[in-house]
């Protein structure tokens, strides 16, 4: 047996004997995600249990250093924890920003110190963070932010607002672009963590149609933040700001790849009396496939530090294409059906809700055309890629 046959057999007992069966059970809608945090309310002692578990073992973060309380596996072994976690359709243990986002900042950007206090508590699920980006004025043109923070000797001084911030109203910590110098548009941004329960600090729900309040405007109000919680060079935040989003995006790709089942469309959507619907499901299956195999690639790169620079806007580009797709189609396979919103039948509507949201997937974290626009100048290399 080779070292990764004996992981694989030791991965599988350790899930079979771990993974609460409740957990192994598909979501019902985006209120089953585990955030964890200082103030989640956990949906049942199982969700909690098994975020627990999987902290403990490093495995919300398998790939990362055991030293910051990863589970130090390499890239072969962190596959095969996916794929027997989805051979028994095991749920994420915890949808964590600092996971997806921040994480890999503070693993390239931050001082020893920074990584010592905030990556075990951000793999235990201890701290929910938030991602203060964008702004009224500076959305797909983020560098064109405003907020201002200046240096008074012992502290930084914070002003401004930031929007469309998820859950800020539900997180513990904030990462944040600031303007700390005026003298340059790009190179007077720095990247500043804090805590939301830090005064001054505020945050107003925007309600949505659907009537969901996924995301805030959040203020800032004289905010004292300490010194030593900016990451990497204080006006070098750009660097650090477009590295995450490499991630970010590298994460919003990965919903191309659907809920993680390994089930195809078709499978899922079973017998489909319309051929031309049942093309088009068929035609469908063969791009997913294929995003499977160029996502399975990119994200080998991308951790080998090996990625085009191009390639995290177009797989972004490509997996929410993909998703939008996929949701098309379940909603066309469904009928009139599918339209159902409030009924017990439908659970709340959880097809036309997840159509809806995939809409959102081609502005967040950069629009789509945006993205198109990062591709084109990097590959005809063209100014300002
Ligand atoms: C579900 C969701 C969650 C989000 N969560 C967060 C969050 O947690 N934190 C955060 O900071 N932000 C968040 N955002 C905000 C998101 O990052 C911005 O909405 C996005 O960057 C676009 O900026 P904007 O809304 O200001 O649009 P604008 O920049 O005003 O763009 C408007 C339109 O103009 C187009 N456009 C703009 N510039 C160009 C260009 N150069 N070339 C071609 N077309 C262009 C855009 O593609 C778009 O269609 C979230 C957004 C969504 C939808």
């Amino acid at each position: 047996m080779s070292d990764l046959d004996t992981f694989r057999a030791d991965t599988r007992a350790w899930l079979e004997a771990n993974c609460p069966a409740e957990m192994r059970t598909p979501m019902r809608s985006e209120d089953d995600a585990c955030w964890g945090g200082r103030h989640f309310a956990f949906q049942s002692e199982a969700q909690e249990r098994w975020m627990r578990l999987m902290g403990e073992k490093g495995w919300t973060v398998p790939d990362w250093p055991a030293a910051y309380g990863g589970g130090g596996l390499t890239p072969a072994e962190t596959k095969v924890l996916k794929e027997e976690m989805r051979s028994i359709g095991a749920r994420s243990p915890l949808s964590s920003f600092g996971i997806s986002m921040l994480g890999p900042a503070l693993l390239k950007y931050g001082t020893e110190e920074q990584k010592n206090r905030f990556l075990p508590e951000i793999a235990r699920g201890e701290i929910r963070w938030c991602q203060g980006y964008s702004e009224p004025g500076a959305g797909s043109d983020l560098a064109g932010l405003q907020t201002k923070c200046e240096d008074n000797g012992d502290h930084w001084l914070v002003n401004g607002q930031k929007v469309w911030t998820s859950y800020a109203d539900k997180a513990d910590w904030i990462f944040c672009l600031v303007r700390t110098s005026t003298e340059s548009k790009h190179g007077g941004i720095s990247f500043l963590l804090f805590d939301m329960e830090s005064e001054g600090v505020s945050t107003k729900p925007i309600l949505l149609i659907s009537g969901y309040s996924p995301f805030c405007e959040t203020f800032f109000d004289n905010v004292k933040v300490p010194k030593d919680q900016v990451v990497g060079d204080v006006n070098k935040g750009w660097d650090v700001a477009k590295y995450l989003l490499g991630h970010e995006r590298e994460m919003i790709s990965g919903m191309g790849l659907g809920s993680g089942s390994a089930r195809t469309l078709a499978q899922s959507l079973g017998a489909i009396d319309d051929p031309v619907l049942a093309a088009d499901v068929a035609l469908f299956d063969v791009d997913a496939i294929a995003f499977a195999a160029m996502s399975e690639h990119f994200i080998d790169q991308l951790k080998a530090g090996e990625a085009h620079p191009a390639m995290p806007s177009m797989m972004k580009y490509a997996g929410t294409e993909l998703n939008k797709k996929r949701h098309e189609l379940t909603m066309a396979a469904g009928g009139s059906d599918a339209l159902e919103w409030d009924s017990e039948r439908s659970h709340g509507g959880k097809a036309a809700r997840e159509w809806l949201r995939t809409k959102a997937n081609s502005i967040e974290g950069g629009t789509s055309e945006v993205q198109l626009g990062i591709v084109a100048k990097h590959i005809l290399r063209l100014p300002g890629a």
